[in-house]
């Protein structure tokens, strides 16, 4: 079982979004994830080095899975 911590480390460094498409290394979301998370979600999106980050990223992670109805990710473990 990974870590909240892991999983938002291991996204970061991941090249595609939970959506599935291309997305900016060291970014959490590509543009239009990132656009569709309330306002607090997008300003805590930006500071990946916080403490809190990757709460907030597995918060934003579940408001995208609604609001997109995205499947589970297969795995982001080939990425890497
Ligand atoms: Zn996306």
């Amino acid at each position: 079982m990974k870590s909240a911590v892991q999983i938002a480390r291991e996204a970061l460094a991941a090249e595609a979004c939970v959506c599935g498409k291309p997305k900016k290394h060291e970014r959490p979301f590509c543009i239009r994830c990132f656009y569709r998370l309330p306002k607090d979600l997008q300003i805590a999106m930006q500071r990946t080095m916080s403490q809190g980050f990757a709460e907030y990223y597995s918060e934003a992670v579940d408001y995208l899975k609604v609001e997109l109805v995205i499947k589970p990710a297969p795995s982001t473990e080939k990425i890497e």
